[in-house]
């Protein structure tokens, strides 16, 4: 096993975190990192045999462009902004333990239905429409929203088999050895990475009224880095999201509101968390380089996260401004033809279950009565 060491003792320190984040996806043969913080150095694992591999040279050689991409970068410093947290107590850094559960059990299942009653509950306070969206991305939707452009390290394109006897048949010889990727077809499509990009293009080239609010559920799709994944990060996820589109005003207003309330909830439940401003806004493309000087804004995603009991933080919901950025790019405006804003929470489902379950176990006698019946924190 051939161990790298990439020196950053010439990279300013409030940028070592995001360069952490993104280490991991230069090459495929990464299985691990850990941060020497006294030498400045990030040490990588891989699963190489000989250190003379090309693959060395390679990731030596892609540490220097994504340096040269992060140059520009002006890193703003995380801000808390709802906490509570014991300061005092010594948080414990723990591993991924890489497991990988292959089903969800009926207490799950009960406890997501549950969780997603709250939200629904959130959602329709402020007025939201229930919808239910296809899990495949179309072309036009992902050509508009970018983001296959922004994170192709994220997505998961879908494939076929055409509908031709000769290629069915040579899909079948190949599949035999293990041989698939010549007879795939690939339209365009992905799997969703979220729900939000449905709610616009279900009101693309419109012109809106009124302020719109709409909620949708659904699995989300991720190809998250295979030794990263735990009990919290998979590449599949059940996600709701709580869309909105107005005016500039109304919508901060609300997704400061819901903001409230999914803190008034998380209190309620007994988490101990945090919500802070977070650096990584899902809209801004990662290849900085391209956009010169990049200041990331300050107040375009909160994160709300969670701290389990022995320490782990996780993301557990984010409360996204866009700006008019995305109802530009699906060509949504009001009656005056005026470009909306929109913003929208988003709730990860299954991570919430992982924190509950953390908190008060499987065993439902341990279960807290609030947690059967929301109305007594939203009111
Ligand atoms: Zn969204």
């Amino acid at each position: 096993m051939v161990t790298i060491s990439l020196d950053i003792s010439h990279v300013p320190s409030k940028k070592v975190d995001f360069l952490l984040e993104k280490v991991p996806f230069l090459s495929e043969v990464i299985t691990g990192i850990s941060y020497d913080n006294t030498n400045k150095k990030i040490h990588v694992t891989t699963s190489l045999n000989n250190s003379d591999s090309p693959k060395v040279k390679e990731i030596y050689e892609s540490f220097e462009k994504l340096n040269k991409s992060i140059e520009n970068l002006r890193v703003i410093k995380s801000k808390v902004i709802k906490s509570n947290e014991n300061k005092e107590e010594k948080k414990a850094v723990i591993k991924s333990d890489n497991q990988k559960k292959s089903f969800v059990n009926e207490t799950e299942i009960i406890l997501m239905d549950m969780l997603d009653k709250l939200f629904i509950k959130i959602a329709k306070k402020y007025g939201a429409e229930l919808r239910e969206y296809p899990t495949i991305l179309s072309q036009n939707n992902m050509n508009r929203n970018q983001y296959h452009i922004n994170f192709p390290q994220n997505i998961y394109g879908v494939t076929s088999v055409p509908h031709n006897l000769n290629v069915i048949q040579e899909f079948r010889q190949n599949s035999l050895t293990n041989n698939f990727s010549n007879s795939f077809n690939f339209q365009g499509e992905f799997l969703q990475p979220c729900i939000c990009y449905h709610c616009y293009e279900e009101n693309q080239g419109q012109l809106l009224t009124s302020n719109k609010v709409l909620t949708g559920k659904g699995k989300c799709f991720r190809n998250e880095i295979h030794w990263k994944k735990d009990q919290f990060r998979q590449n599949e996820f059940l996600m709701r999201e709580i869309v909105f589109m107005g005016n500039e005003q109304w919508v901060i207003q609300i997704r400061d509101l819901i903001m409230e309330d999914v803190w008034k909830s998380f209190e309620s439940i007994g988490f101990i968390g945090k919500i802070a401003t977070a650096t990584d806004p899902f809209f801004f493309s990662q290849d900085m380089s391209a956009k010169g000087t990049f200041q990331m804004m300050s107040n375009a995603k909160y994160e709300l996260i969670v701290t389990t009991k022995n320490g782990k933080e996780s993301s557990i919901a984010s409360f996204n401004y866009c700006q008019d950025m995305l109802c530009n790019k699906y060509d949504i405006k009001d009656d005056d033809e005026n470009s909306l804003y929109s913003g929208c929470v988003a709730f990860g489902i299954d991570r919430w279950k992982e924190a509950f379950i953390d908190l008060y176990s499987y065993d439902t006698a341990n279960w807290p009565e609030i947690s059967m019946d929301w109305e007594e924190i939203l009111v």
